[in-house]
């Protein structure tokens, strides 16, 4: 059965890479988007290999807050690495975060996770 959640996420994930290309002047291609992240992240890019990993724990327990946060938080980290060679929660970070329209971008996800 196809996952609505995922497919969600993987097309929110998608916008904001054709949003940042828009903003940012780039050419990025699609990410490889993967679910298999565990543990206390709702996120994690690892951009030398073009790949954003969430946390389908997270996604379940929180799918709004999810969707509304985690991809573009993840996708300015793809931005910043293209940009600057860089990937953290820093100012370059941080400003990507602001032209995204998010106001007081933070690098702690404190959503409830239920086990
Ligand atoms: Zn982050």
């Amino acid at each position: 059965m196809t996952d609505l959640l995922k497919v969600r996420v993987e097309n929110v994930t998608y916008e904001w890479i054709g949003k940042g290309n828009m903003a940012f002047g780039l050419f990025l291609e699609l990410p490889i988007v993967t679910f298999d992240l565990k543990g206390v992240s709702a996120g994690k890019t690892i951009p030398q290999e073009w790949h954003i990993k969430y946390n389908y724990d997270y996604l379940f327990n929180n799918p709004k807050k999810f969707v509304d946060n985690t991809p573009a938080h993840e996708v300015a980290h793809l931005i910043e690495w293209k940009l600057y060679g860089k990937c953290g929660h820093k100012k370059n970070w941080k400003e990507i975060m602001h032209t995204f329209g998010f106001e007081n971008p933070t690098r702690c996800h404190n959503y409830k996770i239920i086990l």
